[in-house]
């Protein structure tokens, strides 16, 4: 009987690899000797928003990066509609956390738009009318044509999240990756943002987000991975975010006072 369940999850497991947008196995990752991530699970469900939930240093921006390949893992592996990801990052796009990128670099708001084109340019870099159409397209679909010529650095932290995520949909990719993409920012940009990856999410598009607003996870998401180096629950989030998988995450870091405010079923 065991046996028999084991072999089931198991196909079910590698049915799940083929048909997610993307999906992560035995994902463990190290900066030194305590690894950041530790044989991680995680199955991203198509046209669905994912919120990523933990507390601080539990690995979130690095299983982001991991999936990306911008870090490499100890072990485990990332796969893009049950491809390897090396061939697929292409469909992938990736918003970072504002604090991790260089706003002194001198820029121009619509070059940054541009970046995500990079891969249709090609090598020669040769852009075309369209491409600035499509760049300035998706700095209006952001609220920010108006400001195309301005320096990044410039802008505020809204407004600069905003032109990331402008440059994330030039892309035209399936997959959007978003580290806090509402940290330090206004509450008029976080409808803007939270409309646009809906919009996205409408187009079928699969839309992951490092979050941290407990309370706005359920009107945001459909489903929510908790992480603490190991993944502690995934699924959609009326039945995942309870404050028993939340004490878990946390650690009894979060207050029970905290947790009741979410209204959340006991257990
Ligand atoms: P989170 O995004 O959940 O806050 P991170 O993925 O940034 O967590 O970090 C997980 C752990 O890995 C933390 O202990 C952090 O200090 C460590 N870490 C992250 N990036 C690096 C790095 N580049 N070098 C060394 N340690 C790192
Ligand atoms: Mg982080």
């Amino acid at each position: 009987m065991v046996m028999s369940l084991a072999a089931r999850d198991g196909l079910t497991q590698v049915e799940d690899v083929s048909s997610s947008p993307l999906a992560v196995r035995g994902l463990t990752v190290s900066y030194g000797e305590k690894p950041a991530v530790f044989s991680v699970d995680m199955t991203l469900r198509a046209g669905h928003m994912t919120a990523i939930v933990g507390p601080n240093g539990a690995g979130k921006s690095t299983l982001l990066k991991a999936a990306l390949g911008i870090v490499k893992p100890l072990a485990g592996q990332a796969m893009v509609f049950g491809k390897p990801l090396k061939s697929q990052r292409h469909r992938i796009a990736y918003v970072p956390q504002r604090a991790s990128v260089d706003w002194d670099f001198p820029t121009r708001v619509i070059d940054v738009v541009m970046m995500g084109l990079q891969r249709e340019l090609g090598l020669l870099r040769r852009s075309r009318p369209e491409h600035h159409t499509h760049a300035f397209d998706c700095l209006n679909r952001v609220g920010m044509k108006d400001f195309a010529d301005r320096q990044i650095g410039q802008l505020s932290g809204g407004q600069q999240q905003r032109v990331f995520l402008a440059r994330a949909l030039a892309q035209k990719a399936e997959i959007y990756l978003l580290d806090e993409p509402f940290a330090g920012v206004d509450a008029a940009t976080e409808r803007a943002i939270i409309d646009v990856l809906k919009s996205l999410r409408s187009e079928g598009k699969t839309v992951v987000a490092v979050h941290h607003d407990l309370t706005t996870v359920a009107d945001y998401f459909d489903d929510v991975f908790l992480i603490n180096t190991r993944k502690v629950a995934e699924g959609p989030v009326a039945s995942t975010l309870t404050a028993e998988s939340l004490d878990k995450a946390y650690g009894g870091r979060l207050a029970m006072a905290q947790i009741d405010q979410l209204g959340l079923a006991a257990g």
